[in-house]
């Protein structure tokens, strides 16, 4: 923004007389003041103050490239020139949005052939959620129409999103959620998984999908979603009996499995995928995030052949759409970040060298007093908070926990997130060794603060 902007000082009063922010307590906000960000350059971000903070959560597990790419900020501007916008609707396209599709397929694999574009992850758990019923219907199926999810999954806040979802919080604000979704469990034993070990406690979990199934009829069951790893839940990685039996229960079945790809697709665990990461053979990945590293807002839904086979040659018109679907100057930044992504090698980097990295020094933070476990996949890591580690007890305010270290660290120049007692980390795919270094010792000096501070 134009330096000389007179508004430039008074940005936090105006804000808090015309802006509501997304999952804010306003009240609490303009009395707290909110932080105003003005630059970003590679993993840092810049406020008003001139202060410099290391990105820890890449904006929200999003900005994979790092900030400050002008070979993605030209290719926008070149696009912008020449298209800025067409649709996709009615008999046309745009050069970007093929060739994007085309790009995202051929990092997919060969089970996928097709990609249905969104502006946002929300919308793209709208879109798979209509196309999983408009298949089973297409295919003489119409009762098979239920949705099985999972409790603390994230799948964004649109209607369908946040019914999806598994927030309690969300659910009761809007009365959600709507009729047709059912939620089981999550796999989050350091917290549910009481005396069971983890291989257990996974087995049990992924079983309670079978339980489900058996309970309202596999015939009418059209679906099961899930996060590869549950991102906004808190980082929680399942254990590793998990996901192969719920493999097996969505094959016995014939169940569709759909993986919430918008945190874990486009290198974040070291993988193009998350559902590669863990050998998955899922039919519907929502995408967004990491697509254009959220330079431009975009998102996309990955259709299997089986599925895509079914809505082009049995289905005819699919009755939805978004004006922005393949939105070419959102494509065209989009193409330019996942040049980059492949140019860079990012996703080879994150699995052989800074993943491998990053693993050592956060899984060493697990020793510290007040830490039950420290576990990540690639750059995608959540440390747990605990009052006692031999009995996984939690501090008396989960929540206050995970504010104290988040408010610790952003006071010495690290973002991070908290979610109740969990610290997430998300940093962007560029991240250095030594800028790792950094981040584990800032988040360190926040572990000390809560151990100091607040009574266990
Ligand atoms: C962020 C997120 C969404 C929602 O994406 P928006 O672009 O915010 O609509 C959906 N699913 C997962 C797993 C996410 O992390």
């Amino acid at each position: 923004m134009n330096v000389n902007n007179p508004a430039r000082s008074n940005i936090g009063a105006i804000d808090a007389a015309h802006h509501l922010h997304p999952f804010s307590d306003m009240k609490k906000l303009n009395a707290d003041g909110t932080r105003i960000i003005t630059r970003a350059e590679g993993v840092h971000i810049f406020d008003n103050q001139g202060r410099k903070y290391l990105d820890g959560f890449a904006g929200l597990w999003c900005v994979n490239v790092g900030y400050g790419r002008t070979e993605i900020t030209d290719a926008v501007m070149r696009q912008m020139n020449e298209l800025p916008y067409y649709n996709t609707f009615f008999g046309t396209t745009t050069e970007p949005a093929t060739l994007l599709a085309e790009k995202i397929i051929s990092h997919a694999g060969p089970r996928f052939s097709h990609v249905f574009f969104t502006g946002s992850g929300s919308e793209a758990n709208d879109t798979w959620f209509r196309m999983a019923r408009v298949y089973w219907k297409a295919l003489g199926h119409p009762e098979k129409t239920v949705v099985i999810s999972r409790r603390n999954g994230y799948h964004g806040s649109t209607v369908a999103g946040a019914s999806l979802g598994g927030m309690k919080w969300m659910h009761e604000q809007g009365n959600l959620p709507i009729p047709g979704i059912v939620h089981i469990g999550q796999p989050y034993w350091y917290v549910e998984g009481g005396d069971l070990s983890p291989e257990e406690f996974g087995l049990k979990c992924a079983q309670e999908l079978e339980e489900k199934i058996l309970e309202i009829g596999a015939d009418k069951v059209a679906a099961f979603v899930a996060e590869p790893i549950q991102g906004a839940g808190g980082v929680i990685i399942p254990p590793a009996t998990y996901w192969p039996e719920i493999s097996r229960i969505c094959k016995k079945y014939d169940i569709l499995l759909v993986n919430d790809e918008v945190i874990c697709g486009f290198g974040r665990l070291g993988s193009w995928f998350g559902h590669q990461h863990y050998g998955l053979e899922p039919d519907l990945c929502p995408v967004a995030k990491g697509l254009s590293s959220g330079y431009l807002p975009i998102g996309a839904v990955l259709v299997s052949k089986r599925v895509a086979d079914v809505m082009i040659n049995e289905v005819g018109d699919f009755n939805h759409g978004f004006t922005y679907s393949g939105h070419p100057v959102c494509a065209a930044a989009a193409l330019e970040n996942l040049r980059i992504i492949e140019d860079e090698k990012l996703v080879e980097r994150v699995k052989t060298d800074t993943g491998p990295y990053f693993a050592k020094g956060w899984a060493s933070l697990a020793e510290h007093e007040v830490v039950g476990e420290a576990v990540s996949v690639g750059l995608m890591g959540g440390l747990q908070l605990t009052a006692d580690k031999a009995t996984r007890r939690r501090y008396a305010k989960p929540e206050d926990a995970g504010v104290a270290v988040r408010n610790h660290c952003l006071a010495n120049g690290l973002v991070l997130r908290a979610t109740n007692d969990r610290m997430l980390a998300s940093p962007p795919l560029i991240i250095t060794r030594d800028q790792i270094d950094e981040m584990i010792a800032k988040l360190r000096a926040g572990l000390d603060h809560l151990r100091d501070t607040m009574a266990r």
